[in-house]
């Protein structure tokens, strides 16, 4: 008698499975009993209820107890196995016949006398019913066809061993619905898990910490598995949502109290450069941005660290308001930088900062891989440079070695593109900077609450007022002649297009090839027209030529992939074409929109799409076409597409996502959260030993073992 499987028993140690079996799963990469029990299943069949055999009719997908009555091949246009099958008490003495195309290892399993359960699609043929390849299973014990065939050679037909009752797992039951392993019969993945089950060690512990001990860890997986109830493997799936959630939220409330305990520094002492530069712009701030940089100016002030969440929605002018917080940094000596996700934003942030500031004394310093500073002035490595400055670059600045010195102020924009590792860097790095994180794009509460739980929040909830109206239309691209003369009809007035594509080639030569072939297009359709093309492939010289151009209006079409969707800022640009824009998601399709809108004409967004009505990718566009506020959109992506893959499982610092379906369920965020609270109040630094296991959990979130 062996002990029972464990979570990290090899998949062989598993009795009952075939050398092939084996080969199959190790192949698919399930190597032990925790992999195999981790491939839930993908959806449940109800095959629960029987149906007396003379009520079965033409179509119904039934699921029946049988006796075999007669079994033996047939032969009609094709070779086939037959059973006759009906039930042995039933006074309509009703028969149905099961038969089976090309699986001739049926005819071993099956006998005159056995007890099925079956589940297939009935059909009359030839005033038979009929069911073909149905699932089945021999409902007597494992002896059945060995006693058959005693009693057939004459001996008396035993009666089965008592207790041997057969559980069904394919029929008669609420079935799993596994998704294939190649080489593998769906029915003997199903067997392999049952059996896995049958065989697990009694008494297993949780792993790691038991949010719901009331509810046992192992007997969920049995009922994600094999659910005796329908209910019952949701309530297993909340479960490990719960689990999954506690733990996200256990890390977010760790690193709140150690955030919020930790001394900063005190700047914003000074506000003259921000005022300085405030009374250069053409116009002023918003309410919401003079409220979002005053919470900003407030948590500087003060001896603690700043770790805050600046949201808005696309062009409400957040790069302005991390303007102001860095000229509060710099304006108490330090210096501010702030970190962009890719290049370009990176060289516009730097030119636009570098505009905003040149009647000021603060300088401006640009660190990307392929530019290190304007002045050939290296920071770090214990130079000093006294004069106010601001660096911007991108995730190079992140490492050690490039961090500057005296840094006060780390903002980091377009967060979603980095990580919460990331943030972590800043956070943690010795000087304690404050933290300022901007979001793309505003994003469900209820991810601002996993995702960014241990920030303060703030919020520019107002858009400039003198925006240009935005209207959003979608079209079938076999309309093309109107929107190529409307265009021309813009472009005549002096406006200047986007033109987006989203390139989906998978090799990088072809990447090129199809850019290429898409300016070529809009070359032939507008000759007179100056065409530039912006890609990611470009060098970045050559990026920065054409973005330059583009906003210096030497161009009046920019055909682009999406490396345009993030921060790009030409007020002339007025009209942007979307290519294929079912192919975006709608967040992306929002953050794409908000390129335009930013000057004081009437923008138009086009949408092309042959996606039809109640078509994969149509209700984006019309979600898209009915609202321009980005909180909203931001609902309604998390709505159609769950988290994973609003913000990607990498970048979320969700880990597995397996359960975040769940995330949009406000309740189990506060229950999750109140869970963690709760330990954390009694229990600060961990050290009782049945926090243990949550003590593993944060360890890599404590100060010292920063990951990256
Ligand atoms: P986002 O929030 O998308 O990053 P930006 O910070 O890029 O938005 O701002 C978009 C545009 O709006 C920029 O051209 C910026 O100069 C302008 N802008 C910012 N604040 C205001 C304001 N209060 N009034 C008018 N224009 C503004
Ligand atoms: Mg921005």
């Amino acid at each position: 008698m062996t002990t029972g499987l464990q979570p990290d028993s090899p998949v062989s140690r598993i009795s009952g499975l075939s050398a092939r079996d084996l080969q199959a799963l190790q192949a698919a990469g399930v190597e032990n009993v925790r992999q195999l029990l981790r491939r839930l299943p993908r959806r449940y069949e109800d095959r629960s209820s029987m149906l007396p055999i003379h009520l079965i009719q033409d179509g119904d997908t039934v699921c029946a107890r049988v006796h075999v009555f007669s079994a033996g091949w047939r032969f009609s246009y094709k070779r086939y196995f037959e059973a006759s099958v009906g039930t042995v008490d039933d006074p309509h003495g009703a028969r149905i016949y099961l038969r089976w195309f090309n699986m001739p290892y049926v005819s071993r399993l099956l006998a005159t006398g056995m007890n099925l359960s079956i589940y297939g699609k009935a059909r009359t043929y030839g005033g038979k019913m009929t069911i073909a390849n149905p699932d089945f299973e021999v409902m007597d014990d494992e002896d059945a066809g060995h006693r058959l065939m005693e009693a057939a050679m004459g001996g008396t037909l035993m009666p089965p061993v008592e207790g041997q009752e057969v559980t069904p797992i394919h029929t008669g039951r609420i079935v799993p619905i596994y998704k294939g392993l190649p080489g593998m019969a769906a029915r003997t993945y199903r067997s392999i898990v049952w059996k896995t089950l049958q065989q697990l060690a009694p008494d297993l512990p949780a792993p790691g910490y038991d949010v719901a001990p009331a509810y046992p860890y192992w007997q969920a997986v049995r009922d994600i598995h094999f659910p005796a109830a329908e209910e019952l493997h949701r309530k297993a799936r909340l479960r490990f949502a719960l689990a999954e959630c506690f733990e996200q939220q256990f890390r977010v409330a760790w690193r709140r109290r150690r955030v919020q305990g930790r001394p900063g520094q005190v700047t914003a002492t000074c506000s003259a450069y921000m005022e300085e530069m405030l009374e250069m712009l053409p116009f002023a701030l918003t309410q919401a941005q003079l409220r979002c940089v005053e919470e900003i100016r407030q948590d500087m002030a003060s001896d603690r660290q700043m770790n805050r969440l600046l949201q808005g929605d696309v062009g409400s002018g957040k790069t302005l308001v991390a303007l102001c917080a860095m000229l509060l940094a710099v304006g108490s000596g330090k210096i501010a930088a702030m970190i962009a996700p890719t290049q370009i934003l990176a060289e516009q942030h730097y030119r636009n900062f570098c505009k905003l500031l040149q009647h000021t004394d603060v300088k401006v310093s640009l660190r990307t891989a392929d530019h290190v500073d304007d002045t050939g002035l290296v920071l770090d490595a214990g130079e000093r440079d006294d004069s106010p400055r601001i660096i911007v670059g991108t995730h190079a600045l992140l490492y050690k070695k490039h961090r500057p010195h005296n840094l006060g102020l780390a903002v980091v924009d377009e967060q979603h593109k980095f990580g919460v590792e990331q943030r972590e860097q800043f956070i943690a790095s010795g000087v304690n900077p404050d933290v300022l994180v901007m979001t793309a794009t505003p994003i469900p509460r209820t991810l601002t609450l996993t995702l960014y739980g241990d920030l303060e929040v703030s919020i520019i909830d107002e858009l400039p007022a003198n925006r240009g109206e935005i209207v959003t239309a979608l079209r079938n691209p076999a309309n093309m002649k109107r929107i190529i003369s409307f265009m021309s009809k813009e472009m005549d007035a002096g406006r200047q297009i986007y033109i987006v594509s989203p390139l989906v080639e998978e090799s990088e030569t072809k990447k090129q090839a199809s850019a290429t072939a898409e300016l070529n297009r809009w070359r032939e359709l507008f000759p007179e027209h100056r065409i530039g093309l912006l890609h990611g492939r470009l060098k970045a010289e050559d990026k920065d030529a054409v973005m330059q151009a583009f906003q210096k209006g030497r161009l009046d079409i920019l055909v682009a992939t999406t490396v345009v969707e993030v921060g790009v800022d030409v007020p002339n640009a007025n009209i942007m074409i979307i290519n294929d824009a079912d192919s975006f998601g709608l967040s992306q399709l929002h953050q794409l929109r908000g390129r335009i809108g930013r000057g004081e004409h009437k923008s138009y967004c086009i949408l092309l799409s042959s996606a039809k009505p109640g078509e994969p990718g149509r209700e984006k566009l019309e979600v898209l076409c009915r609202t321009l506020n980005g909180f909203e959109i931001a609902e309604e992506d998390f709505k159609l597409r769950g988290p994973g893959d609003v913000l990607g499982t990498a970048q979320s610092g969700l880990g597995s996502v397996e359960f975040t379906e769940w995330l949009g369920d406000m309740r189990l965020i506060h229950r999750a959260n109140k869970e963690a609270s709760a330990i954390l109040d009694a229990d600060p630094e961990l050290k009782k030993p049945q926090h243990a296991p949550l003590r593993l959990l944060v360890q890599f979130d404590s100060d010292e073992g920063i990951t990256c």
